[in-house]
């Protein structure tokens, strides 16, 4: 070779940032000087225990960049030093315990012949399943999911891209195992304590509390998460939410609900539409929906719709060149037929029945379904709504002038 690096074969077997250092090492000519072991700890590269023993101190005062990570989280101090145990593996399992000869029984408490190990408790355990499946894990953090200990911690504790809920992927991450092992000590010391009920919204409601109180401001605009649910029409009043929704081959369907004063289900519907835009689809919800209430003789409809381009549409005067203007000037005509009827633009957090039924629809033949009862899929998040479930949401608005 002609003295350097050969780049090719070094960015084919070592990640680019490898590589990138390797690049700035020179290469020595082989023809002067013979490669040697060196000591870098010392200016005349010779080795001493001293410069070994001071290499080591240092090594262990410097923060890396995985601590300073997790101190720059935005999580309460506990959840830090808690973080900071859990990333080294040092909470008190009961694998932990039992070699540090603390307990006979090193097994879960749980899961009786399973050993209590970090990855168990946090991940494996049934418990722990329960909560990752209530608050829902993200798709892109699924596949680590099936990594070790190592590689699932560092892949959901390193990461910045990832949402959910709007909140940092991360920062939900830490107060997901905060609650896993403050649950676990809780059933351990508690014999009356039966589980987490509702997990997903406790450490939801507890997260967003902390954001609030930690409001961050940028520029003119604040950055706020709010809890939102659905909320049920007035006596006498019945409540129409509808929603479309597009698979990636381009299908689309709607899907509605029409629910009585009291939250309880009164018709719904699924209808596969075909191919075509998403505005489409939720324009085809609405006159569905419209049209099951004529039938049903409603007098008072308060229609609800995440769509905000569709509720502009309806209210604005001129859509006559409008593409989708039939259809626009069909819901018209059926919100006539009622006593009153509103019409209003929600966040899809209120929508979540509809925006179920909508995306199920397309598993459907072509046409549209109606349905007295709920399908069974449908009982938990109907329940949620009766219950006044919220679920959170990122608000950004402009920042209030002090006065
Ligand atoms: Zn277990």
């Amino acid at each position: 070779m002609d003295n350097c690096w050969d780049t090719i074969l070094l960015y084919a077997c070592l990640p680019p940032e490898i590589v990138e250092k390797i690049l700035c090492i020179p290469i020595s000519n082989p023809a002067s000087v013979r490669d040697k072991v060196i000591w870098q700890h010392t200016s005349n590269g010779k080795f001493s225990v001293k410069s070994a023993y001071n290499c080591l101190v240092t090594i262990q005062q410097t923060p890396s960049r995985k601590w300073r990570h997790i101190w720059n989280l935005s999580i309460p101090p506990k959840l830090k030093i808690f973080t900071w145990l859990f990333i080294q593996s040092r909470l008190l399992t009961n694998e932990n315990r039992f070699r540090r000869h603390m307990t006979d029984n090193p097994n879960c408490s749980h899961c009786i012949d399973l050993y209590e190990s970090m990855l168990h408790l946090f991940r494996d355990c049934r418990k722990a399943k329960e909560v990752w499946k209530d608050v829902g894990v993200p798709v892109t953090m699924q596949r680590t999911f099936n990594l070790d200990w190592e590689g699932w911690i560092t892949a959901n504790l390193y990461q910045n891209n990832c949402k959910h809920f709007g909140f940092n992927w991360s920062q939900l991450f830490v107060f997901i195992c905060w609650f896993i092992w403050k649950w676990r000590n809780k059933f351990i010391f508690d014999n009356d304590f039966k589980g987490p009920h509702n997990a997903s919204t406790t450490i939801l409601q507890y997260l967003l509390e902390w954001n609030n109180a930690n409001i961050k401001q940028s520029g003119d605009s604040t950055t706020r998460v709010e809890m939102i649910g659905w909320k049920k029409p007035n006596r006498g009043h019945f409540k129409l939410n509808v929603d479309g929704s597009k698979n990636d081959k381009g299908q689309i369907g709607a899907g509605g609900v029409i629910r009585n004063n009291e939250g309880v289900w009164c018709k719904g519907f699924m209808q596969h539409i075909g191919y075509g835009e998403v505005l489409q689809a939720e324009a085809w919800g609405l006159v569905t929906g419209l049209q099951i209430a004529v039938d049903m003789q409603i007098k008072h409809l308060d229609v609800e719709s995440d769509s905000a381009i569709l509720i502009n549409l309806i209210q604005s005067k001129d859509i006559d060149l409008h593409p989708l203007g039939t259809l626009i000037l069909n819901c018209r005509s059926l919100m006539n037929h009622f006593e009153s009827c509103s019409i209003k633009h929600i966040h899809r957090e209120r929508n979540m029945v509809a925006d179920i039924l909508a995306k199920h629809s397309l598993d459907n033949e072509l046409g549209v379904c109606r349905m007295d009862t709920n399908p069974p899929f449908m009982n938990q998040v109907l329940m949620d709504d009766i219950d006044g479930l919220v679920r959170p949401r990122m608000v950004v608005t402009a920042s209030v002038e002090q006065w």
